[in-house]
């Protein structure tokens, strides 16, 4: 197995923008193959709606590749962000991956790494983790999950353009994540560097927390371009895709 594990997210895959999903189909057959795992770290779909979606020829090619991929000899995670969260065990099966909770601590070549999605650290945006909070309640992902398939299609169409006049409304600052939200996941989880996306701001950050060096590697948004993080014994780099 190649010593290499490669890590994306907000890939927004959506029939609305068939450039992304050449893209993904790109990354999928030229790159991760090379790879030992490939973690995706959540909002890989623009919308996510539930298993049963898994038949739409959109959905069907996207599962398709992920199941060629570890069918090759990658190991493939999935960690749901706040567009995807409604994946179940259906499509893990279908794509032979594996769910992972959010946040999840793993060993990354030794290193004590944290994967997260992001979302849950962007405590300032106090409207947003309320309503985080409801719709990562069981109860309410099984009663939304009872409703027709066309019926959610429309609720996930409404839910995005109301985040995007949630977004009109708030300044840059409230959307990014809060410095103490990840002082506090980097020491509780007692790791010294932490992987997440959600905020379309590719970046390394350094800090110090409790007196140690840690860092926290933000992956970018597959809008335009689109990138990702590999990692292996020597340490870690974002890369743009071709
Ligand atoms: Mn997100």
């Amino acid at each position: 197995m190649s010593a290499r594990a490669l890590f994306a997210s907000d890939l927004h895959l959506t029939p609305d923008r068939p450039d992304g999903t050449a893209r993904f189909h790109y990354f999928i057959e030229h790159t991760a193959g090379a790879a030992g795992a490939l973690y995706l770290l959540g909002d890989v779909f623009e919308a996510w709606v539930g298993d049963d979606d898994l038949a739409s020829p959109f959905n069907a090619d996207i599962v398709a590749a992920l199941r060629r991929l570890s069918d090759h000899g990658v190991r493939v995670w999935f960690l749901p962000g706040n567009r995807d969260f409604l994946v179940g065990s259906a499509f893990a099966r279908a794509a032979g991956l594996s769910l992972l909770d959010d946040p999840t601590r793993i060993d990354l070549f030794g290193a004590p790494t944290l994967l997260t999605h992001g979302d849950a650290l962007c405590t300032d945006d106090l409207a947003y983790q309320a309503f985080r909070r409801q719709c990562r309640d069981p109860a309410w992902q099984r009663a939304a999950l009872a409703r027709p398939l066309a019926e959610r299609h429309a609720l996930a169409r409404a839910m995005r353009a109301q985040s995007e006049r949630i977004k009109a409304d708030n300044t840059p600052e409230i959307m990014d994540v809060n410095a103490d939200a990840v002082a506090r996941a980097l020491r509780d989880h007692d790791v010294r560097r932490m992987i997440h996306g959600h905020t379309h701001r590719p970046a390394r950050h350094t800090l110090v927390v409790d007196g140690q060096p840690r860092e926290r590697w933000v992956l970018p948004a597959w809008y335009q371009g689109g990138g990702y993080l590999c990692c292996d014994e020597g340490g870690c780099e974002l890369l743009t895709l071709p």
